[in-house]
């Protein structure tokens, strides 16, 4: 039986959709627009082209574009003191800084200084703590991602097996937090897991976010399951997934391709974030 493919590309769409007519009602309320300040350091072409997407996207659903541009050479005090004139401003909604920064920086220290309540990224220490507690907060954008394509395919997440492949702070540890707190039974693997295969044969749904080419196939597979791949490797094929697709669409009852998947899905999170910060900051 072949599985149904989960559409990111049309999911994101609809969140998108979703966040300009949910703008557009908060603006109408008489709420100051939402603005997410995009902060890019150095010239870093991969990340100009990533800023470049998140700042279309925001124009397009009715949010404020006020990205902010600072030279390579740069101090690290320059960078914090920039954080800190957007965290006191009260027309942005949400402060964004793009990793990498310049080799002579602490990236990590300077996102910690982005206050929880418009850390619209999900990644500072205080907001991985809320997360962790389950308490109220913003959530990282592909683990929120994953969990909204999730529930539009209608999977059942509360009781449910879940096995989460990678522990990064950005995907893998988030994205376990996020189905603990949905209330599944989650299993995270990592690269000193014994027999992968046989802890993913366990999953009802299964998550990799592990950057290797295709390391899930149909033995990692249970039949029915739902398999989310959020890997995104650069091969002399393309682009593919951790998952082998064909191989494990071949078992799985649900599967996201790569690329149009979870991909697309991040962008659209930011956004949906965006909003939700501005909310957060008129209680
Ligand atoms: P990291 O490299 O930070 O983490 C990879 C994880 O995978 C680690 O926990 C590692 O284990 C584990 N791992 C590595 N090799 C194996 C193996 N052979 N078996 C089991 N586990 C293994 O990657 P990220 O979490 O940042 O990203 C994961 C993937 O997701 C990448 O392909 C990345 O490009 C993609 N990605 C996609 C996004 C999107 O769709 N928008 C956003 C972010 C990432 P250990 O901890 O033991 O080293």
């Amino acid at each position: 039986m072949a599985a149904e493919i989960i559409d990111g590309k049309a999911v994101a769409a609809e969140v998108r959709a979703q966040v300009a007519r949910d703008v557009q009602a908060w603006v109408q309320a008489g709420n100051p627009q939402p603005g997410l300040a995009t902060v890019l350091v150095g010239e870093d072409p991969a990340s100009a082209v990533y800023i470049a997407g998140k700042r279309r996207a925001c124009t397009e659903v009715g949010i404020a574009d006020l990205h902010r541009h600072l030279p390579a050479h740069s101090t690290q005090q320059q960078v914090a003191e920039l954080i800190s004139e957007l965290a006191a401003d009260p027309g942005v909604s949400g402060i964004l800084l793009q990793l990498p920064v310049p080799g002579q920086m602490q990236g990590n220290e300077l996102t910690a200084l982005i206050p929880p309540l418009k850390d619209v990224d999900g990644l500072t220490p205080m907001s991985a703590g809320l997360l962790a507690q389950g308490a109220p907060g913003l959530r990282p954008c592909t683990p929120a991602g994953v969990i909204a394509l999730l529930d539009h395919a209608g999977v059942q997440i509360e009781g449910a097996e879940a096995v989460v492949v990678g522990r990064s702070d950005l995907v893998g540890k988030p994205v376990a937090a996020l189905l603990l707190a949905r209330n599944a039974t989650v299993t995270v693997a990592h690269s000193r897991t014994r027999d992968l295969a046989a802890v993913c044969a366990r999953a009802d749904i299964l998550i990799a976010a592990v950057g290797v080419p295709r390391l899930l196939g149909a033995q990692h597979v249970k039949p029915g399951a739902t398999v989310i791949d959020v890997g995104i490797n650069r091969t002399d094929a393309g682009l593919v997934g951790d998952v082998d697709f064909e191989a494990a669409a071949a078992v799985a009852g649900r599967i996201t391709p790569v690329p149009g998947g979870v991909g697309p899905m991040t962008i659209a999170m930011l956004l949906r974030n965006t909003l939700s910060a501005a909310q957060l900051q008129a209680r």
